[in-house]
């Protein structure tokens, strides 16, 4: 063993992911009644959760999906995208942001994120539109929510869409507004990592009545009525009217979303000082955080950092030392589907493309206790070499 490694701190008994889900006893009991309940799917649990959700975000409709992924396609196809459309979005997310686009035959145009904040960048967006754009997709990346204040006149001027990928940022709110309630449409994601969960699930909130009706075709076939629409009215008759999917959310992942979603605020409160714990650890040393824009309050899904020098050797320790680190995200652009299909590639996105080269994510979820934060930072800091 090295001389460095024998100064990390003791091993904890248990590792550190960078994300974990928190499920309690009484999640568990919600979700056991429905299972003896006459609905698993397609029922009132489905309902409850989309007001739910709804009304926590400021929306009038929620539409619930069975991942994120779907969430965002549902969204896309709601504008009614095809081939030839260009819909803008920027590199620093998961490729499903992206990969929402070319499901509908679309094309994804990146436009470059912010150095501080790696939100995507207004200008870039500017630069970037052209006449067959139809929708700007922002991600509120790591929780943040993006410059919408800039966003919002861009979409107006050229009379495109406004969506938002929210999956990182539910109970973050931009100028006292809830992430959810701020674009046309807002896709969310329940997987375990995120901040409340269903298992798998997603959902759309949205103030417009045709955009969440289309969104409720989409996910039951392009059927225009469900199962328990035709067993209240007693009739068989329904019609298909346009290609969708089955993209259905069971009533039991509902239940559990529900039981979640009243431990959100805390959760999302637990988070923040997760994240002043790290921030206070970092101060003064070469280890830098993302810059927070004025006016926001910061969901955290992710608490992302700079490090100086080779992030492959700080990543390792880290591993090494039971921190579950991660990096978010390999530029979306420079994935080989990306390159093949439409021939992007490095240079595309400067700015994300050298963050990504210094970015870790710590561990960041309410369970981690302070000592669990004292730990990650001190592994960090030694791993860095900075004390
Ligand atoms: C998690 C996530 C998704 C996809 O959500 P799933 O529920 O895993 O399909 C999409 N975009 C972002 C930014 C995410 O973090």
């Amino acid at each position: 063993m090295s001389q460095s490694l024998k100064r990390m701190p003791p091993l904890p008994t248990k590792r550190l992911p960078y994300g974990r889900q928190l499920v309690e006893p009484d999640d568990i009991e919600a979700v056991v009644k429905v299972l003896r309940s006459d609905w698993l799917t397609t029922g009132p649990s489905v309902d409850a959760f989309e007001k739910a959700v709804a009304q926590y975000v400021g929306a009038q409709h929620g539409v619930a999906v069975s991942s994120g992924t779907a969430a965002l396609h549902a969204a896309m196809y709601a504008l009614g995208l095809g081939p030839g459309d260009e819909v803008i979005v920027p590199p620093m997310t998961f490729a499903a942001t992206a990969n929402a686009a070319v499901f509908m035959g679309a094309t994804p145009v990146f436009a470059d994120v912010d150095a501080g904040t790696l939100l995507i960048d207004p200008n870039a967006v500017s630069r970037k539109i052209s006449t067959r754009t139809k929708a700007i997709m922002a991600v509120d990346y790591a929780g943040q929510p993006c410059d919408y204040e800039a966003l919002r006149p861009i979409a107006e001027e050229h009379g495109i869409a406004l969506l938002a990928d929210g999956c990182h940022a539910i109970g973050g709110t931009a100028d006292g507004r809830r992430v959810g309630s701020i674009a046309d449409m807002t896709a969310f994601s329940f997987h375990p990592v995120k901040h409340i969960t269903t298992g798998e699930g997603g959902m759309v909130t949205t103030n417009d009545d045709a955009l969440a009706r289309r969104m409720r075709t989409f996910r039951n076939h392009g059927i225009t009525s469900d199962h328990r629409q035709r067993s209240e009215q007693g009739s068989w008759f329904y019609e298909m009217v346009d290609l969708g999917f089955n993209y259905r959310i069971t009533d039991f992942q509902c239940a559990l979303g529900l039981s979640q979603l009243k431990k959100l605020d805390a959760w999302v409160a637990r988070r923040q000082e997760i994240a002043r714990q790290y921030d206070a650890a970092f101060a003064g040393t070469p280890v830098s955080g993302l810059k927070k824009r004025e006016g926001v309050s910061h969901a955290y899904h992710l608490y992302v950092i700079k490090v100086p020098g080779n992030r492959q050797a700080v990543f390792t320790r880290l591993r090494e030392a039971g921190i579950g680190a991660n990096v978010h995200y390999i530029p979306v652009h420079l994935h080989p589907f990306y390159r093949q299909r439409f021939g992007y590639g490095p240079g595309l996105c400067p700015v994300a493309e050298a963050a990504y080269e210094q970015i870790l994510s710590l561990p960041m979820y309410p369970a981690m206790t302070d000592e669990d934060v004292d730990y990650a930072a001190a592994c960090v800091l030694e791993a860095v070499g900075a004390n």
